[in-house]
């Protein structure tokens, strides 16, 4: 018989180790976001709910619980306006833990 692991209990037993004011992730330019990106796909693309859109259209990011999948560049691939690197050895995503 099978078990079904829900995907938010399997993020669950990953561990996390923040560079503390060192985030690898990061808008170029926040007013492209704000007034010339209508779609603001990264706010919904993130497995790990990184970004998140203001009420007056800004976009924020906060990369820790990063997964490191790639895919806020990724899906903004026509406004080139994520500025994303690994996070310094040691740091960042620790996966499958428990
Ligand atoms: S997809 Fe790119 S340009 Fe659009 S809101 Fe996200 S970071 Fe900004
Ligand atoms: S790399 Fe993946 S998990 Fe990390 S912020 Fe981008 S979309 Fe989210």
């Amino acid at each position: 018989m099978s078990v079904v692991v829900k995907v938010e209990e399997k993020l669950f037993q990953n561990r996390y180790k923040v560079d503390s004011g060192r985030p690898h992730i990061s808008i170029i330019d926040e007013d492209k976001c704000r007034n010339h990106c209508e779609a603001q796909a990264c706010t919904v693309c993130c497995p790990a709910a990184c970004w998140t859109a203001e009420a007056n259209g800004q976009v924020t990011v906060i990369s820790d619980g990063c997964l490191e999948c790639g895919t806020c560049r990724i899906i903004c691939d026509e406004h080139s306006n994520v500025a994303w690197e690994y996070p310094r050895g040691g740091y960042g995503i620790l996966f499958k833990f428990g």
